[in-house]
C-alpha cells in the first residue's frame, strides 16, 4: 500500500493526480491498532541501527505551511530513543550560510552511522522558496536538481538510506488549519503573517514541487507523496514506510566480545 505513494522514478508528477485526503476502507481505529505495533518495531529497529553503527537513515520532510511536518515528527518518533535521533529544522539561511554553496549547511547535519536524521525542511527549499521568490537566477536554481541528486548519491554510497516525504494537503485544508491557529490561544504562536503571501503563491509552489518530485525522485532516494489532510492516515503511512525501510536495512546487534560468557563480575 505504501509503495503506491512513491511515483516511479522518471515519471512526470502532476500533483492533481495525487489525493490529499484518504477516503478508503480503513479507519482511524484500525490505523491506531496497526500503528502501535509498527511503533514497537520502529523502536526495536532503531536500537539495532544504533548498536550496529554501520548505516544511517535520513528522513526528509517537506510541506506547505501547516502541512504537518512538526506533527509528523512528534507522532512518528514518539516511541524511539531520542538519543539515536537527530532533528534539524532549516530556516532562512544566515549570512554565513549564504556565502557558501547551498549544500554546505545541509551536509553538516546528515546523520552519522547509527543514527536516524530528520530534516524539517531541507536542501529542497533551495529549489522551492528560492525559486518561487526569485532569490537566485533561474540558471542557478535549475542546476541544483543535479547537484541534489549527486549529493544524495554521495550520502547513499556512504551508508545512508534516504526517504523523502512530501506531505500533500489541499489549499482548503491549509485554510482550516490556519484558522484553527488563529482561533486557539495555544496555537497562535504557530501563525505568522508571512504565511499569507506564501499561500497566495500556492500554484507556483505546486509547480515547483512537481519539478522536485519529478527530477529528484530517484531509485536511491525516493520521494513519497503522502495524502496528509487526515493526520492519522499521514502518520500511519509515514511510520509504515520508515519501518519497512529499516527492516530492509536489517541492522544487526554487533557480535559480543570474545569470552563474555566466562566473565565473572568481581564483588
Ligand atoms: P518555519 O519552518 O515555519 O520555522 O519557517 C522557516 C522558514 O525558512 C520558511 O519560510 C522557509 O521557507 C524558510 N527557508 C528555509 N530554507 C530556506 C532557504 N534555503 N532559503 C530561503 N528561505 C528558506
Ligand atoms: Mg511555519
Amino acid at each position: 500500500m505504501s509503495h503506491h505513494y512513491h511515483p516511479d522514478p522518471g515519471k512526470e508528477v502532476r500533483l492533481k493526480d495525487y489525493i490529499t485526503r484518504f477516503e478508503g476502507d480503513f479507519d482511524k481505529d484500525e490505523a491506531a491498532a496497526e500503528e502501535a505495533e509498527l511503533e514497537e518495531r520502529l523502536a526495536n529497529l532503531q536500537e539495532r541501527l544504533y548498536a550496529e553503527s554501520k548505516q544511517s537513515l535520513l528522513v526528509v520532510l517537506q510541506a506547505m505551511d501547516a502541512g504537518g511536518k512538526d506533527g509528523t515528527i512528534k507522532h512518528v518518533f514518539d516511541a524511539v530513543n531520542p538519543q539515536g535521533v537527530r532533528i534539524t529544522s532549516f530556516k532562512v539561511p544566515t549570512a554565513e550560510e549564504l556565502v557558501h554553496d547551498f549544500l554546505w549547511r545541509i551536509h553538516q547535519h546528515t546523520p552519522p552511522k547509527g543514527y536516524i536524521g530528520i530534516f524539517n525542511r531541507s536542501h529542497y527549499e533551495d529549489v522551492l522558496v528560492v525559486r518561487v521568490n526569485d532569490l537566485v537566477s533561474k540558471s542557478v536554481w535549475k542546476a541544483r536538481y543535479d547537484h541534489i541528486n549527486n549529493f544524495e548519491r554521495l550520502l547513499v554510497d556512504s551508508g545512508t538510506r534516504i526517504l523523502k516525504f512530501f506531505l500533500h494537503i489541499s489549499k482548503d485544508e491549509q485554510k482550516e488549519r490556519f484558522q484553527d491557529r488563529l482561533d486557539r490561544p495555544d496555537k497562535r504562536w504557530k501563525f505568522s503573517m508571512g504565511d499569507l503571501p506564501v499561500r497566495e503563491k500556492w500554484d507556483d509552489y505546486m509547480e515547483a514541487y512537481e519539478d522536485v518530485l519529478t527530477r529528484c525522485n530517484t531509485e536511491y532516494a525516493p520521494w513519497y507523496i503522502i495524502p496528509a489532510d487526515r493526520k492519522w492516515y499521514r502518520n500511519y503511512i509515514v511510520t509504515k514506510v520508515i519501518v519497512e525501510t529499516l527492516e530492509a536495512m536489517n541492522p544487526q546487534f554487533p557480535p559480543a566480545e570474545e569470552g563474555l560468557d566466562k566473565v565473572v563480575i568481581p564483588d
